[in-house]
């Protein structure tokens, strides 16, 4: 991992690699460090091991699944200040409470709107006590 300068760290937590590889040029097209991970059981040993800005989740992952993910991180208070942002085909009515009830910050549905997601991220690394504001184009 390289230790850019100033540059906030993201995990993407998502089992499709295309959707993974969407979001790591886009966001390190704006100047952030990305770390993807596919697993959802992989995510806690991760988590141990460093320690990102902010997480993007999929819901529907292999191990375990976004939600029971979003609320065991949340439980843990090595984990519970890092913001989860769930980025979800999962769009029914009540789909939304339940990823924010499970533990999620945020939710955002797929496809996309990657404007929103920008200004979603922005919103939280600025709220992150470790956050210091994305440099402005
Ligand atoms: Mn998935």
């Amino acid at each position: 991992m390289t230790a850019e300068k100033m540059a906030h760290t993201i995990l993407i937590v998502e089992d499709n690699e295309l959707n993974t590889e969407m979001l790591r040029r886009r966001l390190e097209k704006r100047g952030y460090n990305v770390v993807d991970e596919r697993d959802g059981n992989q995510v806690t040993p991760l988590l141990e091991q460093f320690r990102p800005d902010m997480i993007l989740m999929d819901l529907s992952l292999p191990g375990m699944d976004g939600w029971t993910l979003a609320a065991t991180l949340k439980a843990n208070p090595q984990t519970q200040p890092i913001p989860i942002i769930a980025v979800t085909a999962h769009a029914m009515p009540g789909d939304r409470e339940r990823a924010l009830q499970a533990g999620c910050d945020d939710y955002i549905t797929k496809p996309i709107d990657f404007q929103l997601l920008t200004r979603t991220i922005e919103k939280y690394l600025n709220l992150s006590p470790a956050g210091e504001r994305p440099g402005k184009p």
